[in-house]
């Protein structure tokens, strides 16, 4: 089946096609037939498709909406040339969504119907940056390609829906939570959910016994504890700004800071989490980038000491999170690296782990040297009591193969 994997931020549609079943996912034969961006929608929207054996498009258009992104992204992948990845409409035979926010609602994917629209809207109040564009991208596809193809939404936060109340509560009033739903919610659940897949599949463990302690490390940040296969915590909340340092947001702080900084800056409370979200993290402390890879090259090139200390505070507070996880599911397997830092970043990645061979983390400095780019296994000693792994995410691949099991009525819990 070939399954349309759309992710649709503010001005940007991601977009893959998969083709998946289940017998290609139990032997993991699922192909990837193209992919691609349109960023910039709204103006001159920049776009960047690609498919095997089609030769790339690199183009600017005029691009209105993300309706017109997603027929721009259709009328490409059945183009009249050769090459194009499909044959026609009619082989986009499912549609999966990526969706930022399920609040309370949405513990596991779904088949999207009105109800579950109108569920996604309700949160849009959760989510005010993310659900809307979501929305959109679903509206738009809908549209496009009629209700007869069958449309699915992929969760981000659904995967934390198992964290125990006493995980999830912040300890203010309880009246706020029962109020307000304010709670911690976590997202990159998508990716914990495949990385904790992956993991079972290439070390042969069952569900059940698998307890890690994973680290998304991409521009947004977070951790994980997996305990017998389910989330059990995670280091963002309400929203992704909690935990982690992150490319621009700041993670755990006093919340006493805001109004001090405020009433000192002269600015408003919107003012100070537009600074948390946007102007902090890795980008405040260097005051040079948010990007890892700029960071790292300014540490060692010109010995900046603003960038030294960025991914010294960064790497710090990973490694506090590893053992407070650690403590909370009472020692596990393995840490998990997944995302753009901790797929290729070895040294952010020694950096983290530096100090953790008491407890039986091992680093293997060769294997975790060599552990970039794509590849994925261990990056720890043979036989260490707590192993390391590098694990590639493939949030689009986990999107696809839930919107083929839902198609065909099939449990998308595994
Ligand atoms: P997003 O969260 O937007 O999906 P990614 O997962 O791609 O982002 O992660 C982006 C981060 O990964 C950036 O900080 C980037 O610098 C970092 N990164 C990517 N490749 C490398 C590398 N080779 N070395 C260090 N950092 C890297």
């Amino acid at each position: 089946m070939n399954v349309l994997v759309l992710n649709a931020g503010s001005s940007s549609l991601k977009f893959q096609v998969v083709a998946t079943d289940p017998e290609r996912i139990a032997e993991d034969r699922d192909e990837r037939l193209a992919g691609g961006i349109v960023d910039r929608i709204g103006g001159e929207a920049i776009i960047s498709f690609a498919a095997r054996g089609a030769a790339p498009l690199h183009t600017t258009a005029p691009i209105r909406n993300h309706r017109a992104a997603v027929e721009a992204v259709l009328r490409w992948l059945v183009g009249s040339d050769s090459g194009a990845p499909l044959g026609s409409l009619a082989e986009v035979e499912a549609v999966g969504h990526r969706v930022v926010h399920g609040g309370e609602r949405f513990t596991r994917s779904v088949l999207i119907d009105e109800e579950v629209l109108r569920g996604i809207q309700d949160t849009i109040e959760l989510a005010p940056l993310h659900n809307p564009h979501n929305l959109k991208g679903i509206r738009a596809a809908m549209d496009v390609l009629g209700p007869a193809v069958p449309q699915a939404a992929v969760f981000d936060t659904a995967f934390h829906h198992t964290l125990p109340d006493y995980a999830y509560l912040y300890a203010i009033p309880y009246s706020i939570y029962r109020r307000h739903r304010v709670r911690r919610y976590g997202f990159h659940g998508t990716s914990y959910r495949y990385v904790a897949y992956r993991y079972r599949k290439l070390t042969g463990t069952p569900r059940e016994a698998t307890r890690l302690v994973a680290l998304h490390l991409g521009n947004g940040c977070s951790a994980c504890a997996i305990a017998a296969g389910d989330s059990v915590d995670t280091s963002m909340g309400f929203t992704p700004l909690e935990g982690l340092v992150m490319g621009t947001r700041s993670g755990d702080l006093d919340p006493a800071i805001l109004d001090y900084v405020a009433a000192k800056e002269g600015l408003t409370l919107h003012e100070m989490e537009t600074m948390l979200n946007k102007q902090s993290g890795l980008l405040g402390i260097s005051g040079l980038t948010n990007d890892m890879r700029e960071l790292l090259a300014e540490a060692q090139e010109h010995d900046d000491r603003r960038a030294r200390l960025a991914v010294d505070i960064f790497a710090y507070r990973a490694r506090k999170y590893i053992g407070a996880y650690l403590a909370a599911i009472g020692g596990a397997d393995a840490v998990v690296f997944t995302g753009g830092i901790g797929e290729n970043a070895a040294g952010v990645r020694a950096r983290i782990l530096d100090g953790l061979a008491w407890m039986g983390l091992e680093l293997d400095p060769q294997a975790n040297a060599e552990m970039v780019g794509g590849r994925e296994g261990p990056i720890t000693r043979d036989g260490a009591r707590l192993a390391a792994w590098v694990i590639p995410t493939d949030e689009e691949l986990l999107i696809a193969r839930d919107t083929v099991r839902l198609v065909l009525g099939l449990d998308t819990r595994y």
